[in-house]
C-alpha cells in the first residue's frame, strides 16, 4: 500500500484567479510555499495526487483542452524544477449544482485515486484551502488539513498560513 499526499489546486499548488478560471498557463503561478512542500512530500515517499473542481468547464468558460495544457506545462515545470512532478491529477468539471459524485465535497475522485494506486488511508491526508476540501477527504476516510481562517474543529489539522503549516509538516505526517 501506499501513502499519499492529496492537493486541492487552486490557493495550494498555484495562486487564485480571483473572480475566474485559469485558462493558459500564462496565467498559472505556483505559491513559493507549494514548491517547498512538494519536495518534502517526495522526500517522505508520498505518492503526489492532485483533487480539483473546474466547473469552468462545465460553465463552457474553458474546454478540456485548455485544461489538459495548463496540466502538462505544470508537470513539465516541475519535472524540469526537481525531477519528478505529480503522480496523478483528478479533475471535475461538473457544476456545483448537477448533483456530481465527483465534484468535492464528494469523494468520488479522491476515492477513485485510492483504488488506482492501492492508498494507505490510515497514512494519507488532504491539503485544501477551502472547506468542501475537508469535507472530501473526511468521506473519504483520510485525514484532512486547512489552510485559511477556519475554526479548529473543520478538519483534523487547521493553519492560518502557509509557512505554519510547512512547518508542522513533518510532525503531522510522521
Ligand atoms: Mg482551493
Amino acid at each position: 500500500m501506499n501513502k499519499c499526499f492529496f492537493f486541492d489546486r487552486d490557493g495550494i499548488v498555484n495562486k487564485r484567479k480571483v473572480g475566474g478560471y485559469i485558462k493558459s498557463y500564462e496565467e498559472f503561478e505556483f505559491i513559493p510555499e507549494f514548491l517547498e512542500l512538494f519536495q518534502k512530500t517526495e522526500k517522505l515517499g508520498f505518492l503526489k495526487i492532485i483533487i480539483t473542481n473546474q466547473q469552468g468547464i462545465g460553465k463552457g468558460l474553458m474546454t478540456f483542452d485548455e485544461l489538459n495544457k495548463v496540466h502538462n506545462l505544470m508537470q513539465f515545470n516541475l519535472y524540469q524544477k526537481f525531477g519528478f512532478s505529480f503522480d496523478d491529477i483528478y479533475y471535475s468539471p461538473d457544476l456545483a449544482n448537477s448533483g456530481s459524485k465527483t465534484r468535492k465535497p464528494e469523494p468520488g475522485m479522491i476515492l477513485e485515486a485510492i483504488d488506482k494506486w492501492n492508498i494507505d488511508k490510515e497514512n494519507s491526508f488532504f491539503l485544501g484551502d477551502s472547506e468542501s476540501d475537508a469535507i472530501a477527504g473526511e468521506r473519504a476516510g483520510i485525514k484532512t488539513i486547512l489552510i485559511g481562517d477556519f475554526s479548529e474543529n473543520k478538519a483534523n489539522f487547521v493553519f492560518s498560513n502557509y509557512t505554519k503549516f510547512i512547518n508542522s509538516f513533518e510532525n503531522i505526517v510522521k
